[in-house]
């Protein structure tokens, strides 16, 4: 049978999450997704009305197939976690069983185990806002959605995935150079993924025979990175500096990501993979 991968963090056709989907499924994956619950309505209906079948299409001219959305919020790992606002919030209670823990559940009721996890997700409230102006609060919530949500998912989905599986995230250049702009504790929420990269690389490794990595991507104009204001001077700013002057496609991490999950990667574990042009490699701006 085809591999199975579960890959949280879709909610349209733009971002990494969606081209990772689109890879493994041309590389004959069965595709889950998990998407943030204020975000599940207009995919779903976006999905059904057709609106991304263009986008769906496959190098063999099939569409891709989302076997099941799963409504997912990151942030709350069982719902004891989740305060009485969000439980009332309308969107919220329009689903069901969209914590880690359920999700994990109810993916393992639906299909039994998955070989795939991917981590496509983060969120920073106050990432318009210097670190120096950042509140203890919005450092810990972009902490909470962008590093320690992977820790979670990795936590709940590890006793359903099959052993040789492999686990991916996504992270960003801030992480290790500054990059003024990324802030709010987003450039501390890629360090601490990165650093879990290693790990949860050992553990679940010994534990589970899982690989776990994460890709250091270059920009793109997702709607995460649009909301942060100024990802269309990254993309400059790469096309200008980077050893490859072109511009990168989403598609080119998705393929990495295919590889780096499938039995080509066997050895690679606990890494930081660039794809980025080669931006990262430059010491001086030219
Ligand atoms: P995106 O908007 O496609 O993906 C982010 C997703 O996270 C969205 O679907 C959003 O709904 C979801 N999300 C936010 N909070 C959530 C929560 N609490 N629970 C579940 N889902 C939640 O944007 P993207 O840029 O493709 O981001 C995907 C990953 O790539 C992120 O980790 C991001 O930091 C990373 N990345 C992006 C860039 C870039 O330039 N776009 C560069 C390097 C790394």
């Amino acid at each position: 049978r085809g591999k199975r991968a579960f890959i949280a963090g879709v909610a349209d056709d733009n971002g990494y999450g969606w081209a990772i989907a689109k890879a493994l499924a041309a590389a004959g994956a069965e595709i889950l997704v998990g998407t943030w619950v204020p975000a599940l309505n207009i995919f779903e209906t976006s999905l059904r009305r057709g609106k991304f079948d263009e986008s769906r299409k496959l190098p063999d001219g099939s569409l891709m197939d989302i076997v099941k959305v799963y409504p997912l919020d990151a942030v709350y790992d069982c719902p004891e976690d989740v305060p009485e606002d969000v439980k009332s919030n309308k969107r919220y209670a329009g689903s069901s069983n969209w914590t880690v823990k359920e999700v994990a559940e109810t993916v393992k009721n639906d299909f039994g185990s998955i070989d795939i996890l991917v981590h496509s997700l983060a969120n920073g409230p106050e990432v318009t806002k210097p670190l120096l102006e950042t509140s203890r609060r919005g450092y810990l919530a972009a902490i909470s959605a962008s590093s320690y949500s992977y820790v979670s998912l990795l936590q709940h989905f590890l006793p359903i995935m099959n052993p040789g599986g492999a686990s991916i995230s996504l992270t960003y250049i801030a992480s290790e150079r500054a990059i003024p702009g990324y802030g709010g504790g987003m450039s501390s929420a890629k360090a601490a993924l990165e650093s879990d990269t290693r790990v949860l690389a050992f553990e679940a490794g010994r534990k589970g025979k899982i690989r776990v990595n994460t890709i250091s991507a270059g920009p793109l104009g997702s709607r995460a990175a649009k909301a942060i204001g100024f990802i269309e001077k990254m993309i400059e700013y790469s096309y200008v500096n980077a050893p490859l002057q072109k511009e990168l496609l989403a598609d080119e991490v998705g393929n990495t990501a295919a590889f780096l999950v499938s039995p080509l990667a066997s050895a690679i574990t606990g890494s930081t993979v660039y794809v980025d042009n080669g931006l990262n490699t430059m010491g001086l701006a030219v």
